[in-house]
């Protein structure tokens, strides 16, 4: 028997009109730099992803499923650009600008990107490529920097874009949009992995899975926002949708404080103190950062209730520094593949209060209703959800990636490491699940350390050395041993002006972590190698032991 309900789409186009009427007075604040930031009101930007939409479709012949594709800060022509051509029917393509410039072209390629929208700042990066990016035709300019990059001559044989600026070309176009009726199921947007662990793969969102990640992104288990806060998006625009954020925003009126190109500790910490924000969301590296401008130039950040950490692994002593600082870390896992969120770290009733909230708030948190989650062993069995089980994490759920895009002509791609028979998405990362269902991430496949039969986990030794209070960062890396098979390497940056011996710290691990895991290599360096999107590069760690330029300490 079917239901009697309405079979209404889930949309973004339905987020966009919800938030520019019930929410139009909810605002985009981007930071300048200099001066005032810039202000402007959902409304306004709701009609401005109008007058957009009219000049892609009118002007630049954007049609149903075209991809328009933006190499942009955080911003809020970002955000226009989010809504225009998703409700228009195209599809909004986000490109990682901290990408190797290889990827980036293969990437645009692949995609078949017609337009690019890019910021001003951006055009130095951009006009190299554009010769080597013969889909794009058009390229739309927002913001201040040099137009005049774009007029060197193209490689022989090549073609020039049009060139565009974003305000000439959306200026007197009408403000409201006959948004078509579409299908929830059709594509929304895309985003390319970041390529930590192989090369990069299109991930394409529907209008479907966005609506509900953003339904779950507002819930009161995740991160509870409301027309009351003011979040501070660092994450990215081009990494994941920002963790949903310009989305759910939009469902529920949260005004967002955009950093723009301005994402040093300096100004970050001038805008929270200047703006104000009660949420941010950022991966831990920028945290660090953050922290280490707080303690040398001190501010108050308690404006702050809750910040969203996630991306890489939170180190438990960074969440004690926030604490100190009267603001609550919120742990989340999630990847590129799962929109992305796949847990969040609110403890349990019972817990809080008790000794035990520590413990859950370290986890990578719990799975909401919509993520169903399984553990599977080396040898392909379940593993049960007891807390000390360790395997790999498979998840299934309405915003879970069921295969990769394949380009135009391609068949969507279902590699048997991403995505097993039966259609659950095979994570790569490994850990375990307690009965209460809360994921403690233990490594990712590719990062354990096989040593002699048994597993060591980077992240424990990684978070272990981190909590020593002379040491900024700590990396771990698998290298070949003869002995044992594979051995830890440690790689620490020491805060300024500090050097600690190294026996000293293989003395402070052993304290923390089983005697057979401490790693006997050790490397000092300034700065961790870090991806496009600010999570430790173990492939270069790996791949300078291995040519020899690290200057290694045996113990
Ligand atoms: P890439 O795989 O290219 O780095 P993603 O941003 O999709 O791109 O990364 C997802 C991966 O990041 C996860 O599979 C996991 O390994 C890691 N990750 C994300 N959040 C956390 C977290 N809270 N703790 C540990 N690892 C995390």
């Amino acid at each position: 028997m079917l239901s009697t309900m309405q079979d209404v789409p889930l949309t973004v186009t339905r987020i966009l009109t919800h938030g520019t009427q019930v929410h139009g007075t909810s605002r985009i604040t981007t930071w300048t730099g200099e001066g005032e930031p810039q202000r402007r009101s959902f409304a306004e930007a709701g009609a401005r992803a109008a007058q957009l939409a009219h000049a892609l479709h009118t002007e630049l012949g954007v049609r149903d499923g075209d991809r328009v594709a933006t190499l942009m800060w955080n911003n809020a022509e970002h955000v226009e650009a989010y809504y225009a051509a998703p409700a228009m029917g195209a599809v909004l393509h986000t490109l990682n600008l901290r990408l190797p410039v290889d990827q980036l072209v293969w990437i645009v390629g692949h995609a078949a990107d017609r337009v690019v929208i890019v910021n001003g700042s951006l055009l130095p990066l951009l006009a190299p490529l554009l010769s080597r990016m013969p889909s794009i035709e058009h390229v739309v300019v927002s913001g201040p920097g040099d137009r005049a990059v774009l007029e060197a001559d193209p490689a022989p044989g090549g073609r020039r874009p049009q060139v565009h600026d974003y305000e000439e070309l959306i200026g007197g176009r009408p403000t409201s949009y006959d948004w078509p009726e579409l299908d929830e199921r059709q594509a929304a947007a895309m985003c390319y992995t970041s390529g930590t662990t192989g090369d990069p793969k299109g991930v394409v969102y529907s209008h479907r899975s966005i609506y509900l990640h953003s339904m779950q992104a507002n819930s009161a288990e995740s991160m509870a926002l409301t027309d009351r806060d003011t979040t501070l998006v660092i994450v990215p625009q081009f990494h994941v949708n920002a963790w949903g954020l310009p989305h759910a925003t939009f469902m529920s009126g949260v005004n967002m404080l955009m950093p723009d190109r301005f994402l040093q500790p300096k100004p970050l910490a001038e805008m929270i103190d200047a703006e104000r924000p009660t949420h941010a969301a950022a991966v831990p590296s920028i945290w660090q950062g953050l922290l280490a401008e707080l303690a040398e130039r001190p501010r108050d950040i308690s404006c702050l209730n809750q910040v969203t950490v996630g991306g890489s692994a939170c180190p438990p002593a960074l969440m004690v520094a926030f604490d100190k600082l009267g603001v609550t870390v919120r742990h989340a896992w999630g990847m590129t593949e799962t929109s992305p969120l796949g847990t969040i770290a609110c403890p349990p009733a019972h817990a809080i209060g008790t000794d035990e909230e520590f413990a859950y708030r370290v986890t990578q948190g719990r799975f909401p209703a919509g993520v169903e989650a399984r553990l599977t062993g080396p040898n392909g069995e379940r593993l049960p959800w007891d807390g000390t089980s360790a395997g790999e994490l498979e998840v299934r759920g309405p915003w879970i990636a069921a295969a990769y895009y394949g380009g135009v002509d391609g068949e969507p791609m279902r590699p048997a490491d991403k995505f097993s028979e039966d259609g659950w998405l095979k994570t790569g990362d490994v850990g375990t699940i307690s009965p209460d269902g809360y994921l403690t991430l233990t490594d990712r496949v590719k990062d354990v350390i096989k040593s002699g039969g048994e597993w060591i986990s980077s992240l424990e030794l990684e978070n272990a050395l981190m909590a020593h209070p002379d040491i900024a960062e700590a990396a771990v890396v698998a290298v070949p041993d003869e002995k044992w098979g594979e051995r830890p390497l440690a790689t620490v940056v020491f805060k300024d002006g500090v050097t600690v011996d190294f026996a000293d710290l293989r003395a402070f691990l052993a304290d923390r972590v089983a005697k057979w895991q401490l790693p006997e290599r050790w490397v000092c360096t300034t700065v961790v190698p870090k991806t496009s999107v600010g999570k430790f590069d173990k492939k270069v760690i790996r791949r300078q032991y291995a040519d020899g330029t690290l200057d290694v300490t045996r113990l």
